[in-house]
């Protein structure tokens, strides 16, 4: 009888990973002692589960280089991929979308605001983009979700990086050394 494979804990645990608090991380300065504590005990648990991973390499690899995926994932946050893919020098991009400058004022945003924003404010989480588009984090994140479902992406660099150069811009983030 066939092996069933042994299926990672993202999938195990999805709401793990789908907690809204780890899908749009708190600036410290917004939130309470107590809520910045529960964020880190979810983010440190996540990311337990992912350092046990048969595929953490892998999932690590795909997420920087390949795909840029929302919320925790492979031990690391969107902001940390982003600092990790500046580090290597390349660039996941959405392919032809119609970037523009971020929307002051309020109404309902559209598909094209939200991706604009995300582009002029590459370092902000949802939770500031929303602010900033004066719509909610949900909102947000699902224009980021049906970008990065209905688009391809192209990684733009010369030379891909290697898994090891991967991981070593892995080893150098704060969140690395001190989990
Ligand atoms: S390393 Fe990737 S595949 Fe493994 S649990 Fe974490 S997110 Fe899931």
């Amino acid at each position: 009888m066939a092996m069933r494979p042994t299926l990672p804990p993202c999938a195990v645990s999805p709401e793990m990973y789908q907690d809204e608090i780890l899908l749009s991380p708190p600036a410290r300065r917004d939130v309470t002692v107590e809520q910045w504590r529960d964020y880190l005990v979810k983010r440190a648990a996540a990311h337990r589960r992912c350092a046990g991973c048969d595929v953490l390499a892998d999932c690590l690899y795909r997420s920087v280089v390949e795909v840029d995926v929302l919320g925790f994932v492979a031990c690391t946050s969107e902001a940390e991929r982003r600092t990790m893919r500046r580090e290597l020098g390349i660039e996941v991009r959405f392919d032809s979308s119609p970037y523009g400058t971020a929307r002051v004022g309020g109404g309902p945003v559209d598909h094209a605001e939200v991706i604009g924003a995300r582009k002029a404010h590459p370092d902000e989480t949802c939770r500031e983009l929303a602010q900033r588009l004066g719509c909610s984090t949900s909102t947000v994140k699902r224009h980021l979700r049906q970008e990065r479902e209905g688009r391809a992406v192209a990684v733009t660099t010369i030379e891909k990086p290697s898994v090891g150069d991967v991981l070593d811009a892995f080893d150098r983030l704060d969140t690395s050394r001190s989990v």
